[in-house]
């Protein structure tokens, strides 16, 4: 068997570097029908398809990829579509290499198939092809409310739409979609693309109500009293900081704040959108993740030297490999082992920034080693004129202010049962509001299990 075993990935062909880096067009160019046939060929469709095992939203992996290999590609589509509201986004974003693909069979003796690319291009294959997965909807008389509108609170929606429920999304925001829509960068994930699968909902006859903060244009008690249940899908919009000496000045960012900038408001654009945003020479990235990441490769595209902070080093970055890669491939810095200390100031602006070498000792509650500062190691780079602070978020205050009686931890992240299910009759939540921060498709299958569990609800 083993023999037979194509072990090579079909590459994926990818805007030059010295292209890319100059604009925000996405980098890699998917893969063209006959690419992507080669690629799903080598599957073996394994009788016990641990990739499924790998998936949070348990897609029929192996059934999608037969279907490409059979030249079917809209039902390839149809397929993905069944557990996955957004296979366009998910095929692009996914960390596929610590999910489905790290437990393909194909990778424990070669490269694991590339399933992220296949997705998606089953996904653009349909948006290009205007197929669409067709629904027939027998409406109940109940009402529900989902507050948010990122990926958990699109799956919620979109399950509860198709069992028959009347939804209304409130977004807080002039567009819907959470992160998808105003933290993930164009070069990631093209705005068409979030929009196209954004449009299903508006199919499926959900009501979208835009610009309206629970909380503050409306109360949650009065949300709660007006519909038969309701979900909670708002993020974890509110950023961390280190706590350093330096971190009021002038050109020290969130990353949450700059990124929104750059992609909902659209700064890349400027002049052609009236949103300007200021760039340091050289930003620091501080942090290692997906978020990192996005700032440090969005700062290159508007002309910044860049170098990413790390306490640790690569093998340790929680980002997805492809980012790394590409912000790597891209020139950007990567400084390992150091951890910032504070940050310079000139005339109130930042001038310059402070780090101390690291070293790694035992592992800490998160698995990976403890970074341990090295005293009397600090060192400046003097030339760092803005900061970018990606250190993960935590739930927004202005909901759970105005809300005390749902159930948080003391950092805020709500508490739920397994079904997703707050302390309070008919509430639900899920995504980084109870977690904290994680994964988008975690996100959209902790969606379904609330829309199932609401389901359950009402019918009783
Ligand atoms: C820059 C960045 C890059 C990322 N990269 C990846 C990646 O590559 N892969 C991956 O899997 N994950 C990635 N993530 C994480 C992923 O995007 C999140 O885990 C996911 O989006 C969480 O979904 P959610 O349903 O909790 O909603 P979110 O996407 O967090 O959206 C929440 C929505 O709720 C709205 N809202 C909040 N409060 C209210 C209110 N009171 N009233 C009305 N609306 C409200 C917000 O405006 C927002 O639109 C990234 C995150 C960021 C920030």
């Amino acid at each position: 068997m083993a023999g037979k075993i194509n072990k090579v990935r079909v590459p994926m062909r990818e805007r030059p570097v010295d292209e890319r880096i100059k604009r925000f067009v996405e980098v890699p160019f998917g893969y063209s029908e006959d690419e992507a046939i080669m690629e799903a060929s080598r599957c073996l469709q394994c009788p016990k398809p641990f990739c499924i095992e790998g998936c949070p939203v348990d897609i029929n992996i192996p059934g999608f990829i037969k279907k490409i290999v059979e030249h079917k590609f809209d039902e390839a589509f149809f397929i993905l579509k069944k557990d996955d509201a957004m296979p366009a986004a998910t095929g692009r974003v996914c960390p596929q290499e610590s999910q489905c693909e790290a437990k393909c069979v194909v990778g424990k003796v070669g490269d694991a198939i590339n399933i992220g690319k296949l997705e998606a291009f089953a996904a653009d294959w349909a948006r290009k092809n205007g197929v669409k997965d067709t629904f027939e909807i027998v409406d109940k008389p109940q009402k529900i409310a989902i507050i948010g509108s990122g990926p958990s609170a699109i799956s919620c929606a979109v399950d509860l739409r198709k069992m028959g429920y009347n939804i209304t999304v409130f977004e807080a925001l002039h567009k819907a979609g959470g992160v998808l829509q105003y933290g993930i960068p164009e070069f990631r994930l093209p705005r068409d693309l979030v929009d196209y699968e954004l449009k299903y909902l508006e199919d499926l006859g959900v009501d979208l109500q835009l610009n309206v903060i629970i909380g503050l244009h409306r109360s949650f008690q009065e949300i709660k009293s007006e519909y038969d249940a309701v979900f909670l899908g708002t993020g974890a919009g509110a950023p961390r900081f280190m706590g350093i000496p330096g971190e009021e000045l002038t050109g020290v960012y969130s990353a949450n704040e700059f990124l929104i900038r750059v992609n909902l408001m659209k700064s890349y654009l400027f002049p052609e959108y009236d949103t300007p945003i200021k760039v340091g020479k050289h930003v620091a990235v501080i942090g290692s993740g997906n978020v990192a990441m996005d700032s440090a490769r969005s700062s290159l595209r508007l002309g910044a030297k860049v170098s990413i902070i790390y306490r640790r080093t690569k093998s340790e970055s929680p980002a997805r490999a492809e980012e790394l890669h590409h912000a790597l491939d891209e020139g950007i810095e990567f400084m390992e082992l150091v951890n910032p200390v504070r940050i310079h100031e000139k005339l109130n602006h930042v001038h310059g920034l402070e780090v101390i070498k690291m070293k790694l000792g035992e592992p800490d509650k998160s698995g990976r080693p403890r970074p341990i500062p090295i005293e009397g190691s600090e060192f400046i780079l003097e030339d760092v004129d803005m900061v970018i602070e990606a250190l993960g978020t935590l739930p927004n205050r202005l909901f759970l202010d105005r809300a005390p009686e749902i159930n948080r931890n003391k950092w805020g992240i709500l508490q739920v049962d397994e079904n997703m299910k707050t302390n309070l009759d008919g509430v639900y939540a899920g995504g980084d509001a109870i977690s904290g921060g994680a994964t988008v498709i975690r996100a959209l299958g902790e969606g379904r299990i609330a829309a199932k569990a609401i389901d359950e609800y009402l019918k009783k």
